[in-house]
């Protein structure tokens, strides 16, 4: 049995007030007891919200990290740091983060060992763009990315992480994919885990939909069998939106 996880990214939003206050809010919503709940603020807010959250059964994430455990890299932070603020897990290879900052399946797959090494638990973002779709890309790409990002780990430590399956073209554009659309790429990234890391590690391995996930249609996107949560943007910043994604899930 998977449980759903649902996480709110909070991109480059809030100041360290805001981000205590909402997740205050979001710690004293009624839980849904099948759900996790992660959230991700920005790097300056970790320490505070993990504060906030602590003994609650909300998790807190970082949006990024790098793979050195400390040394000369001016403006980067370590999976030390990140750990030490409080975070139990870290989105690694957001598509904001390969298409602005240069991240590719190489630099994400170091990323994702060293947060293993510091038990942190990695989510790992793939997905195309709209181009990429269009030419029919679609497996290929998220193979590659799914694939390059895992190399080298063995079965549990896949069986023990989470990939999110975010197709570019949806990212904060209003534009979801379809319940089927997504259920159908998710279970090809499962069938791509199975193929290498083998079943079991596919069958346990969780995998989240994002890409303009909002109450309306988190309902119909979790109950499908292959979509394990969701990793939400721009509805993860209001309270309600983010509880509406959360009751969606049964
Ligand atoms: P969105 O972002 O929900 O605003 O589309 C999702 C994400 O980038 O994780």
């Amino acid at each position: 049995m998977r449980k759903t996880i649902i996480a709110g990214n909070w991109k480059m939003h809030k100041t360290i007030a805001e981000a205590v206050t909402l997740a205050e809010a979001i710690k004293s919503q009624n839980p849904n007891p099948t759900v996790e709940i992660v959230i991700c603020p920005p790097f300056t807010a970790l320490a505070e919200v993990a504060k906030a959250v602590q003994g609650s059964p909300v998790a807190v994430a970082a949006q990024n990290m790098h793979w050195e455990v400390q040394g000369a890299f001016t403006g980067e932070v370590s999976p030390a740091m990140v750990k030490d603020a409080g975070c139990k897990y870290v989105v690694l290879g957001h598509s904001e983060r390969r298409q602005y900052f240069g991240e590719t399946d190489e630099t994400v797959n170091k990323k994702v060992k060293a947060a293993i090494a510091h038990e942190l638990i990695p989510i790992v973002c793939v997905g195309e763009t709209l181009e990429q779709r269009e030419a029919g890309q679609t497996e290929d790409v998220v193979a590659t990315q799914t694939k390059g990002g895992l190399a080298g780990l063995s079965a549990q430590e896949v069986a023990d992480l989470v990939i999110a399956y975010e197709p570019v073209w949806a990212i904060g554009t209003g534009r979801t994919a379809s319940d089927d659309d997504a259920q159908q790429v998710n279970a090809y990234i499962r069938s791509v885990v199975a193929e290498v890391f083998g079943k079991e590690a596919a069958e346990a391995v969780r995998i989240q939909y994002g890409g303009s996930v909002k109450p309306s249609n988190a309902e119909n996107l979790l109950a499908k069998g292959d979509i394990d949560g969701a990793l939400v943007g721009g509805a993860s910043l209001k309270i309600e939106d983010f509880q509406g994604i959360i009751d969606g899930a049964k």
